[in-house]
């Protein structure tokens, strides 16, 4: 219970905690002109509706469901009766929602995603948007598409969609992205939803949160991606100093850092003030980690095994912000 966290604000109910940060936060957003008022019904808005923020439950943060890219030949899926196998896998290790990161143009379904959460019981979030440069062939029309036509696609789509999706490369914002970039702002500007960004190797996580300032997404409204390939905290604090939410989602990626590099980062970021900036996820985003499929560790990795150890290690408290009341912040915006 090292990190179980004592801040005056747990006498309040955690309910109530969150709507109080929930309106400091989309406030912060009013001030820079993002947002006109200060919502008293925030939602998080799934494919299924929208719900109350309090109602999300155990989320994990960054999944795919689906997913065909020519970035990962030989890796795509798109089954949906396999999707509902796996999810229910996530639903029995404890999870009640999941948000789902796969943007337009990359085998994203919708209605799919609707299957699966109708026949799990899970709240599933589905994101508009685009993925990183190398996830689209060269060819590929959406390259063509003006940013104030971007823009008007992702808005439309956020009739159903709770997130923004964008992607950057590493150290490097390629031309195709910087459009995108201005299309999810636009977007936002006019809906409100969180604005998710990719980050290749958890790079330039300051940078892009700037950047997005710079376009008129305050950092309160920003969720950084993938900030655990590159375990620094103390280059993490300073963006999460910035407001930004940090997403940790490489538990299970054995071959590349052991859970253990994970925990010690969620440690030390939370020792650094940081707890209420985190948010957690499997990304089980190849064929290969589908159970389903043949492959491994699987879509309930995240809860079945990671949540359990960083409950054992870090405490409880810790793991209700990660999982409940972070998430209820971080994906709510003003209907
Ligand atoms: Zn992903």
């Amino acid at each position: 219970m090292r990190y179980g966290v004592s801040t005056s604000s747990t006498a309040i109910a955690p309910n109530a905690r969150n709507g109080l940060r929930l309106v400091c936060d989309l406030a912060v957003g009013a001030r820079r002109g993002s947002i006109r008022a200060v919502a008293t019904a925030a939602v998080i808005r799934t494919v299924r509706g929208d719900i109350a923020p309090a109602d999300l439950g155990p989320c994990d943060a960054h999944e795919h469901l689906f997913l065909v890219t020519p970035g990962q030949p030989g890796d795509e899926y798109s089954d949906v009766d396999k999707a509902i196998e796996e999810a229910k896998t996530l639903r029995a290790a404890g999870a009640q929602a999941l948000v789902d990161w796969t943007p337009i143009g990359l085998g994203r379904d919708l209605d799919g995603l609707g299957a699966v959460s109708e026949a799990t019981g899970l709240h599933i979030v589905a994101a508009t948007g685009l993925h990183r440069d190398v996830h689209y062939a060269a060819d590929d029309p959406l390259r063509d598409e003006s940013a104030d036509a971007l823009a008007d696609r992702f808005a439309t789509d956020l009739a159903r969609c709770g997130i923004i999706k964008l992607g950057a490369g590493y150290h490097a914002v390629a031309p195709f992205e910087v459009t995108a970039f201005a299309a999810a702002a636009a977007a936002h500007a006019r809906v409100g939803a969180p604005v998710c960004v990719h980050t290749e190797h958890g790079t330039m996580g300051g940078a892009l949160v700037e950047r997005l300032g710079e376009l008129g997404v305050p950092a309160q409204r920003v969720i950084l991606a993938h900030v655990d390939r590159n375990p620094d905290a103390g280059e993490h604090a300073e963006t999460a100093a910035m407001g930004a939410w940090l997403q940790l989602d490489g538990p299970g990626r054995t071959k590349y850092w052991p859970d253990s590099t994970i925990l010690a980062l969620i440690a030390e970021l939370a020792d650094r003030g940081h707890a209420d900036r985190l948010l957690l996820g499997g990304d089980t985003g190849r064929r290969s980690m589908m159970r389903a499929y043949g492959g491994g560790p699987g879509l309930d990795y995240v809860f079945a095994r990671f949540k359990p150890r960083l409950e054992r290690e870090l405490g409880t408290q810790l793991s209700e912000r990660i999982f409940v009341e972070n998430p209820a912040r971080a994906f709510a915006f003003a209907a």
